[in-house]
């Protein structure tokens, strides 16, 4: 996930330079609608996905990233919402074990939905269970951006990207919006 305004904060991590920065799938592409599958075992292979999609994460100036979003279709997410950019939380196979009925509306943004930024409704706090880096369960209460934070990562990994919150006249445009995106860096050659 973007934040609407997030004070630019450039994060050096002192493994960095093992780590590989991974391309992020763009809206519309239909691999974002792909569900994942849990996480059998917390192996290296999980370890060195957390890390690259962490230094990924960083480096797009996120706060938020869902496997699903790199093309790993499995249930793994990694999130910083600290001002410092220096708190990642590792989130696998997250669960919500419960959720406040008093709602809270964010504006929220994507790293696979460049520039949109777009009101959605979410619960004000969720207590979430999951497994970390090192394969421990963990619970965490949370609210504010790391509320809606950690509902956006687990919706991309049922499929789900928030411009769906979105009329359908909205997200037409900005459908449209992104694939013209998409064809000017491919002219200009990125
Ligand atoms: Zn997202």
């Amino acid at each position: 996930m973007l934040p609407h305004l997030l004070p630019h904060v450039t994060a050096v991590t002192e493994h960095a330079i093992a780590m590989a920065l991974l391309p992020i799938l763009r809206f519309p592409d239909p691999r974002l609608h792909t569900v994942a599958k849990p996480v059998a075992q917390v192996d290296e292979r999980i370890r060195r996905l957390v890390d690259d999609m962490l230094a990924t994460m960083y480096e797009a100036d996120g706060v938020g990233l869902a496997a699903t979003q790199v093309d790993v279709h499995e249930r793994v997410i990694v999130m910083d919402t600290s001002d410092t950019r220096d708190k990642p939380l590792v989130i696998i196979n997250p669960e919500i074990v419960s959720a406040s009925t008093d709602m809270l509306v964010n504006e929220e943004g994507c790293l696979s939905v460049p520039t949109i930024y777009d009101r959605v409704e979410r619960h004000a706090q969720v207590t979430v269970r999951f497994i970390d880096r090192q394969g421990e369960v963990c619970e965490v209460a949370a609210d504010g951006l790391t509320a809606v934070c950690v509902q956006h990562e687990m919706d991309h990994l049922v499929g789900k990207v928030f411009v769906e919150y979105l009329s359908p006249l909205k997200r037409d445009r900005i459908k449209s919006k992104m694939l013209k995106k998409t064809r000017d860096e491919q002219v200009r050659g990125r």
